[in-house]
């Protein structure tokens, strides 16, 4: 059995629910199918552990008899099986991998050790077994002597340690100038969002959730690039 790479629950065309386990390649299948079709969509969500929501409709011609309705719809919410928090030395891996699938499309070589190897550099058996465990890396089913490349769930992985949200406090005090002289006074706190991209928030805000508000929109949007074709 592959490891887990995410549960989907899934709404079949007929309203009917399930749940699935899904591997690394079972996920980029599906989601690969969803990118291509124009009735399907791929939305991200913009919390810490990476949700997808896949869509497909099918749209019909209103029957005669009225008895199917005009468009139907099947949903998968997929979530991350794993925690999705890489270290900073799996980032490195998986960014290693990626970028050298980007002139390679068939991924980096698994050696008989379980490496896996790009020309020049590779992640090590102990380090590559981690990433594929947590359904990082999508194996080709070659075994030994084939390829791996880095999941949509690896991807995603990427992206959320890339962009590590903090809210921070600023202008507790304010300078207040009286009729002799001025002085210090406490003022409501202001929140500020940033992230560990270098993105700040539009605005300070007296409303944490409004800042953080910011911050998962930001997030939300560079996970939604990873599904743009
Ligand atoms: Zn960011």
């Amino acid at each position: 059995m592959p490891p887990v790479a995410f549960t989907a629950r899934i709404t079949e065309f007929d309203g009917t629910r399930r749940t699935a386990a899904l591997s690394a390649a079972e996920a980029d299948a599906v989601i690969d199918s969803a990118l291509l079709f124009d009735e399907a969509a791929v939305t991200a969500g913009g919390e810490r552990h990476g949700t997808l929501t896949i869509t497909h409709s099918i749209s019909h011609p209103p029957s005669a008899c009225g008895t199917l309705p005009a468009s139907r719809r099947w949903t998968a919410v997929l979530e991350a099986a794993h925690p999705v928090r890489p270290t900073l030395r799996q980032y490195e891996d998986l960014a290693l991998l990626a970028a050298w699938e980007e002139e390679h499309p068939e991924g980096a070589m698994l050696t008989p050790a379980g490496a896996a190897a790009t020309r020049f550099e590779h992640v090590p058996p102990a380090s590559a077994r981690h990433l594929l465990a947590a359904g990082w890396l999508t194996p080709d089913g070659g075994g030994a002597h084939g390829h791996v490349t880095v999941s949509y769930a690896g991807r995603i992985a990427m992206t959320l340690y890339q962009h590590r949200l903090r809210t921070g406090v600023v202008g507790a005090e304010a300078w207040a100038s009286g009729a002799i002289s001025g002085g210090w006074v406490a003022c409501p706190p202001l929140y500020v969002e940033g992230c560990t991209c270098g993105w700040r928030g539009p605005a300070p805000s007296g409303d944490a959730a409004i800042v953080r508000g910011h911050g998962r929109d930001h997030r939300q949007g560079e996970l939604q690039r990873l599904f743009v074709v």
